[in-house]
């Protein structure tokens, strides 16, 4: 335990309350993880617990007083202590019309989601466990506290966090609440598309997120449902041993751990399914095709990921790598400076994971032959880079003030010279040498 939890659970319990660590950072610690943060439940009144902290010469900030919860400023990292609560009755299906202000700690961990999110932990009485949560623990298991129905209509939120955290921690969901989980999916619509989406990026980052895209299209289809034609689509060709959605769920797991990469893994071949034409061979084996997917893709991804309220930038990283997943691109390195002009070093890096996870999802004779080319074209994008080669046009050796010096007129011919001389560098036709360059403009100036 930190020393920072352990001082402030002594300022209120020497204070006379009862204070303890609680949810997602105890069940973190009983699995000796590092928590992500460190929320504190306590019987002190929020007007208690800020006068405490003030006199103790700590900062403390009113976050959410109507909800009961202070946060503590110590060393310069925050600590949520909230008093224990009830929550009232939900009508809307997402938040409680009110909370109430309880004495014992029971009942606020009866309130929240999970048995292994409901315990606390105390520097005197160790862990208190009323629902189970440590035997749910060691055995891997996620269950609601109480009943699940029930809770999912309370918080329909939760049936995503649920799948989020079997994604996060490997765990089974206890067959109860998965049937519950599934039955209240459509609950999920009254959410905030923001709240779906942290919850969302946390599940495709978590190390089990294969398995769980593969068990849970149809809780995932509540907010994507563009995802439920690949489930169980049949590829028909030879590079592929996954149907759609096997191949996207296992892409998404054997790319590298980046939120934005994860994202295009998962809408990749979203469009597959309605891009698919097939050819019948000679020996009347069936060749299937997906003409266009790359691009269908992109744009139903811009789409799905508007829906999720996305940033604006990650929405261009995510569509731009699906728009060009399907373009060639190999060691050579007049190609690669095309790529790098089109989307730039950071992407074409990004491209480059891309295709080392798409790749390890297909049949197993591909990732065999294609990750050392990924090598081979990666090392090359450094050596364009480290030896700052030209393929934009600011590497170009001449500028738009140089051709109007040669007495070109302002204006649009002017960026398509520049664009002419730029591709006559990449493709070796000129060096990048103003005067070479310049005298290649001047026969083509006065066309
Ligand atoms: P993380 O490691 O992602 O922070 P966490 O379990 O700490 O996971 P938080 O969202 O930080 O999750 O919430 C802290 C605690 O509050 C949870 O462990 C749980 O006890 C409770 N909780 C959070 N959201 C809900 C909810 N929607 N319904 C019921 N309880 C909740
Ligand atoms: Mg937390």
């Amino acid at each position: 335990m930190t020393k920072e939890v352990l001082e402030i659970l002594n300022i209120l319990n020497t204070a006379g309350h009862e204070a303890y660590l609680v949810g997602g950072s105890v069940r973190d610690f009983c699995l000796g993880l590092a928590a992500q943060d460190h929320d504190i439940t306590t019987s002190a009144l929020p007007e208690e617990t800020m006068g405490l902290f003030q006199n103790a010469g700590y900062g403390v900030i009113p976050t959410g007083l109507k909800h009961g919860t202070v946060t503590v400023r110590m060393h310069h990292q925050s600590y949520e202590v909230t008093t224990f609560r009830k929550d009232g009755t939900y009508s809307d299906g997402r938040h409680p019309d009110d909370v109430s202000f309880v004495s014992n700690l029971r009942e606020d961990l009866a309130r929240r989601d999970f048995t292994v999110n409901a315990m606390a932990w105390h520097p005197d009485q160790g862990v208190v466990d009323y629902f189970g949560g440590q035997q749910d623990l060691k055995a891997g298991v996620l269950r609601c506290v109480g009943d699940p129905g029930k809770r999912f209509q309370e918080d329909g939120l939760r049936i995503f966090r649920l799948i989020r955290f079997a994604a996060q921690l490997g765990f089974a969901v206890d067959p109860k609440t998965e049937q519950a989980a599934r039955a209240n999916a459509t609950l999920l619509r009254r959410i905030a598309p923001e709240r779906i989406q942290v919850e969302l990026m946390k599940l495709l980052q978590g190390d089990h997120v294969e398995t769980v895209l593969l068990q849970y299209p149809d809780i995932l289809a509540i907010w994507i449902p563009e995802i439920l034609p690949c489930v169980g689509f049949h590829q028909n060709n030879r590079y592929h041993v996954y149907d759609v959605w096997g191949h996207t769920c296992k892409a998404v797991a054997s790319c590298k751990n980046i939120p934005e990469l994860r994202l295009a893994m998962l809408l990749h071949d979203i469009e597959k399914p309605a891009c698919y034409t097939q050819d019948i061979l000679p020996d009347g084996s069936v060749k299937g095709h997906f003409y266009g997917h790359a691009t269908q893709s992109a744009k139903t991804a811009n789409t799905i990921l508007h829906r999720l309220r996305l940033d604006n930038e990650t929405i261009h990283t995510v569509t731009t790598l699906i728009g060009v997943h399907c373009d060639p691109l190999t060691p050579n390195p007049k190609q690669i400076k095309r790529f790098l002009r089109k989307i730039g070093a950071p992407m074409v890096k990004l491209l480059i994971e891309h295709h080392r996870g798409d790749n390890l999802a297909q049949a197993p004779f591909v990732a065999l032959e294609r990750l050392p080319v990924w090598d081979e074209v990666e090392a090359m994008v450094d050596q364009i880079i480290a030896e700052e080669q030209c393929f934009s046009l600011k590497d170009l050796a001449v500028n738009g003030s140089d051709l109007v010096a040669l007495g070109i007129e302002k204006g649009p011919r002017i960026g398509v010279l520049l664009d002419q001389l730029l591709d006559d560098v990449i493709s070796g036709k000129l060096p990048n040498e103003r005067e070479a360059l310049l005298s290649a403009v001047i026969p083509a100036s006065q066309k």
